[in-house]
Order: structure tokens, then C-alpha cells, then sequence
């Protein structure tokens, strides 16, 4: 749970009031994946009372393990995330009615679900990560093998093989 009193928020000088969180990544409930969110997770941002509900904005630190497609190794990256949302607290939708309760928000929901949707598809640890040799399994980042690893389009393989036959 990450709350924020409303008393607070609606009492803050100039309207915003900051906020600041740093909780462990396992009491979040993510998705196990092809990644996992280790560590801590740090959260700061501002909120104000619009009138019509309670706008949040701020920036979240999260760490992410994983394998790299390409080389098979682990790694590992920071991450920074951005949010920026309007909890509505006069025509609540079930979500937002979830979260605004009666003298406070809760935000965790909110980062989780940032957090998710900003993880990229594919798990590269560079971008010229050379990967893993086909033939041999050697990991072409560390070293250097003989291998020829020439790639033959499938239908230029059998052409070849035709004309061999002749
Ligand atoms: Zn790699
Ligand atoms: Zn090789």
C-alpha cells in the first residue's frame, strides 16, 4: 500500500502536496514473466486536489532482472518510469473508487500497473549483444569462435540442392 492522507493533500501550502515512497519489490504482486522487479522501488511525485478529483504526477525507480534472449546471460537495468493520472472523485469509476477512500488515496495500484506496462517486449541486455554462436553455443560478446555461421535461406538450400542432383 502506498497511501496518502487526503487531509494532508487538501491542507498542503500552494495547492501540492509531495509524496515519497520506497517499498520492497515483493510486496507487489507482479506478474511472474520473463522478467522480475527486484529490490526496492522508490516512488516520489506531487498531488492536488483539483476540485473534480486528485491529480498525481511524479517518477518511479524500479531495477529489473532478466535473461538475455540473445546471450542466455543475466542482467540487469534501472529503470525510470513517469505517471501522471487524475483520480476522479465525483463521477468514480469502479477503479479510481478502488483507490480514494474516504481519507486517503492509495497509489500502489497506480505504480504497479506502470511498472508492467512500461517493461519492453524482448529481453536484450545491450543492443549489440552478439548472442550465442548456433553452431558451437559460444557466447560471441566474451569470445571469438571458427564456426561458419553463414546463414543459408531455406529456399536458396533447396535450389542448391537441386543443382547438385544435375
Ligand atoms: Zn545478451
Ligand atoms: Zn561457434
Amino acid at each position: 500500500m502506498m497511501k496518502i492522507k487526503l487531509s494532508d493533500v487538501n491542507n498542503a501550502s500552494g495547492g501540492k502536496y509531495k509524496f515519497a515512497f520506497v517499498m520492497p519489490a515483493g510486496e507487489f504482486d507482479f506478474p511472474t514473466d520473463n522478467y522480475r522487479i527486484d529490490g526496492t522501488i522508490k516512488v516520489n511525485g506531487t498531488i492536488e486536489n483539483t476540485g473534480a478529483g486528485y491529480h498525481v504526477e511524479g517518477s518511479i525507480n524500479c531495477h529489473r532482472c532478466f535473461i538475455c534472449d540473445r546471450c542466455l546471460e543475466n542482467a540487469a537495468e534501472d529503470q525510470l518510469h513517469t505517471f501522471d493520472e487524475v483520480y476522479e472523485t465525483e463521477d468514480s469509476t469502479v477503479q479510481d473508487a478502488d483507490a480514494v477512500g474516504s481519507d486517503s488515496i492509495d497509489i500502489a495500484d497506480l505504480v504497479r500497473d506502470i511498472i508492467i506496462a512500461g517493461q519492453p517486449i524482448s529481453n536484450i541486455c545491450k543492443p549489440d549483444c552478439k548472442g550465442l554462436c548456433p553452431k558451437c553455443g559460444i557466447n560471441l560478446n566474451k569470445s571469438e569462435c571458427d564456426c561458419d555461421r553463414t546463414v543459408i535461406d531455406v529456399r536458396l538450400a533447396v535450389l542448391k540442392n537441386l543443382l547438385k542432383k544435375n
